[in-house]
């Protein structure tokens, strides 16, 4: 009898980290190892049908309602049945599947990684933007569903990597690396004139727009701060970022021996997709392998809060607690949009995260999803606010 293949979903499949996701499947056996149940996309609705028809997905779906009908001419005549929308979403992320990729793009990405961890899948988390903003919330929701909560973010990958079995009281900080992106060097002064297609090019990873502005502006370094936080169960003062521009140290735990475990390995991030995926067994990927002669040298530096106010305001998210991971992230989120839209300069994003974090201190911890998403909605409010006043003021 043919081995049972793994029934697996990916949300966001026609990202950059979907992409790589499906790339893994196909190294791993493709069809004859997975069961495709349900993969999601957005505006690329020609990758999307083209993923479902070659891995041989059942569902597909667009959480653009009005993309619907062509999706639907795309797959015509396939196997593959199709959806659109919020609850579509939701749909694909219930059914039955062993394993789903979380890798929706933004808080867009909340409900469907919920609705995937309540059924008990586990959960191969790319979205941080789930725990930056829901915190321990998600983290019960993924063990009250019964499934793993396994990090894809690199750093995070590393750090689970490096955490030994039953030693957690010996963990005395985590060190994430950060490459410093394309601005590490540049004045603030240089900084202010930068454009989203300037923003966007980064050194060493190949990723998604958010993600590669974010690690322009190391507001990704201080959501990924928030999200070790809530991953690890860390005390603020035990997470510490290190500049290291080459990106071959994907993270580290320090142990009260003063021991430091690291992980290693080309920015690929197969690596850590593969490694979520087979947990907690290692596969065999085609990446490339490191060549330790030709890197010669490793370098290190102190990253700098004032150039890159994100990691101080992240530092604040963490100390204060209560509602502000969802108000940085849903205020970022929000910046973020105005600045590619070319309505604020690089530099305002922190400014407007700031004020409303700040104007936001009070707003009470969520106790459900509820509460979340108020959080969220009324930081998004209040950053539209700060944008326009900022806009007038230009
Ligand atoms: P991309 O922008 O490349 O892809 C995002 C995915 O989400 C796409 O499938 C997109 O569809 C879909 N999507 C966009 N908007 C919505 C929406 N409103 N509702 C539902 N789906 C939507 O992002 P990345 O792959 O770079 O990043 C995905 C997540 O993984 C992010 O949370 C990021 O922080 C995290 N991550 C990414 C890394 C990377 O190397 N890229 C590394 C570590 C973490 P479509 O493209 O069809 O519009
Ligand atoms: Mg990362």
């Amino acid at each position: 009898m043919a081995a049972e293949k793994r029934r697996i979903s990916i949300l966001g499949s026609t990202g950059s980290i979907g992409v790589n996701t499906l790339d893994v499947i196909n190294q791993l056996g493709g069809r004859d190892a997975f069961d495709v149940q349900a993969i999601t996309g957005s505006s690329n609705i020609s990758l999307l049908a083209e993923q479902a028809l070659t891995s041989g997905a059942r569902l597909a779906v667009t959480a653009d309602e009005s993309r619907y009908g062509e999706l639907k001419e795309a797959l015509a005549g396939s196997t593959t049945e199709v959806a659109a929308g919020r609850e579509a979403l939701i749909e694909a992320a219930s059914r039955e599947a062993d394993w789903v990729m979380a890798a929706i793009v933004g808080i867009a990405g909340l409900a469907p990684t919920l609705a995937a961890a309540r059924r008990g899948a586990d959960i191969a988390l790319a979205n941080k933007e789930c725990l930056v903003s829901a915190g321990e919330l998600f983290v019960n929701a993924v063990a009250e569903g019964g499934g793993r909560l396994i990090p894809v973010d690199s750093e995070h990958s590393a750090i689970f990597q490096s955490l030994e079995d039953d030693q957690h009281h010996a963990v005395e900080r985590i060190v994430l690396t950060a490459s410093g992106g394309p601005f590490r060097t540049w004045t603030r002064d240089k900084m202010k004139g930068v454009t989203a297609d300037i923003a966007r090019a980064h050194p060493n990873w190949s990723m998604g727009l958010k993600i590669s502005i974010g690690s322009a502006s190391m507001f990704n370094k201080a959501l990924e701060m928030i999200e070790a936080k809530h991953l690890f169960n860390l005390r603020p003062e035990q997470i510490e970022v290190i500049v290291h521009p080459q990106s071959i140290i994907h993270s580290m735990v320090g142990y009260t021996d003063g021991s430091v475990l690291a992980q290693l390995g080309c920015p690929d991030m197969r690596t850590a997709i593969g490694y979520a995926l087979t947990y907690p067994n290692r596969p065999k990927l085609d990446v490339e392998r490191l060549d330790f002669a030709k890197l010669a040298r490793l370098d290190f530096e102190a990253p700098d809060e004032v150039r890159f106010p994100a990691l101080r305001l992240a530092r604040a998210a963490l100390q204060r607690g209560g509602a502000q991971g969802a108000v940085m992230n849903g205020a970022e989120e929000t910046a973020f949009q105005a600045f590619c839209e070319g309505r604020i300069g690089f530099l305002a994003m922190a400014d407007v995260v700031e004020r409303v974090m700040d104007d936001m201190v009070m707003f009470p911890a969520a106790t459900d999803m509820e509460g979340v998403f108020a959080a969220d909605a009324e930081a998004r409010r209040l950053a539209a606010e700060v944008i326009t006043k900022t806009e007038m003021a230009a």
